[in-house]
């Protein structure tokens, strides 16, 4: 990489929270509703084997900010917090130079989980990321109240992921959060990492991409009945959440092409280093589940990610890619060493590249580890997303 220009490169990461691939027109021609994601994959390399570390945000974004596994970085169900010895990409790129800003809204994506540490500066748009946020501050100071928050932050993150407040599918402060760092960074070489947790459940669009995509139904009726436990929900009901998702999409993709937008504006687009990405998606029925967290289907693990360089051509990417390695991508292309990727042999490459990096030679990809570390050997995915759930109940797995 060539000093003196890659020194101007700012580096902007959005993470489309909860984006399946074969709803946006970049990988499926047949979707006419995400025109800004069709248009930044035009000036992006496109990766059509990214594969995820887990099937839900908080390993998957951990991956990404540490290049590692997720038994190599700790962040996990069993363990809620990133180990602490880890250094983060924030900060490796804060010692580069860059001024490094965060704006999620992602209840897992904050201080106290220690993956959202060591950024200059970070905006949390969730009211409930920002109570998270006050007790770890209040219990910062004594080790009793720690060790008691860390004990109850596993069944608070479980009552969180049930009762999904509803500020976190509204985008709008998140976009307008993005434009003012932008506005006040644009000087100063920076590192811009923006969660957005628009087509994550609960599905609220605003009325308009309701209206577009036909939705008939009140989705509060949806939503008091989590469809991540799923087998409540109705066979008829089945097709209105469907739309409910992809109106989410297309309100995604327009919040997405109001920060590309306003790049542009700010003349900041040509010269940046944009890699976006999912962390996990969705299911929309397969294996008769709705949600992620609890299966390795294609559908979850298998996601977006374009890549655009201030030099790249547009492509298409069959390689694999694991989004843990975008972590060393960044930086790469900002003139940083960092050692070749290790993907051992243990680690295997199969239909299914190794989503939690067990290390089981045996593993063979088609069947999922729980990654709640009680059972290990071989599950079949669709027990663990559905069946076992069914027969041991959430707290089987949460406990
Ligand atoms: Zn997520």
């Amino acid at each position: 990489m060539q000093g003196a220009e890659q020194k101007k490169m700012n580096i902007a990461v959005i993470v489309l929270d909860t984006l399946r691939k074969n709803r946006i027109s970049p990988y499926n021609k047949e979707v006419d509703f995400t025109p800004n994601l069709q248009a930044f994959s035009e000036d992006a390399e496109t990766y059509h084997n990214a594969y995820s570390q887990a099937p839900w945000s908080f390993p998957s974004q951990a991956s990404l900010l540490t290049g590692l596994y997720p038994w190599q970085h700790g962040a996990t169900q069993a363990q809620p917090f990133v180990n602490s010895d880890i250094m983060l990409l924030q900060e490796k790129l804060g010692k580069e130079g860059y001024f490094t800003g965060a704006i999620h809204n992602n209840t897992w994506m904050i201080p106290l989980t220690g993956v959202m540490k060591r950024f200059d500066e970070t905006k949390t748009i969730s009211d409930i990321s920002n109570y998270f946020q006050g007790i770890w501050r209040y219990t910062q100071n004594s080790k009793i109240l720690k060790t008691v928050r860390k004990k109850l932050f596993l069944q608070v993150s479980l009552f969180n992921t049930l009762k999904m407040e509803r500020s976190i599918t509204d985008l709008s402060k998140q976009i307008r959060g993005t434009e003012r760092f932008l506005e006040k960074n644009k000087n100063n070489k920076f590192f811009l990492y923006s969660n957005l947790v628009g087509s994550h459940y609960p599905y609220r669009p605003p009325e308009e991409y309701r209206e577009r995509h036909g939705v008939e139904k009140d989705s509060a009726d949806l939503e008091s009945r989590p469809v991540e436990y799923s087998g409540n929900i109705l066979e008829e009901e089945e097709e209105e959440i469907r739309k409910l998702y992809d109106a989410e999409v297309e309100y995604l993709d327009h919040c997405f092409g109001e920060i590309i937008e306003d790049m542009k504006e700010k003349g900041l687009y040509e010269n940046s280093l944009i890699v976006v990405c999912a962390d996990h998606g969705e299911l929309l029925g397969e294996e008769d589940g709705f949600g992620h967290h609890f299966s390795v289907n294609r559908n979850l693990v298998n996601v977006p990610l374009m890549i655009k360089t201030p030099e790249n051509e547009a492509s298409e990417v069959d390689e694999v890619m694991e989004i843990r390695q975008v972590h060393n991508r960044i930086l790469r292309e900002a003139g940083i060493d960092v050692p070749e990727d290790e993907r051992g042999e243990a680690y295997g490459m199969y239909d299914r590249p190794v989503i939690y990096g067990e290390k089981n030679p045996e593993y063979d990809g088609s069947k999922a580890l729980l990654y709640r570390g009680r059972e290990s050997g071989d599950i079949d995915s669709k027990k663990v997303s559905i069946d076992l759930l069914k027969e041991k109940g959430p707290d089987y797995f949460f406990n």
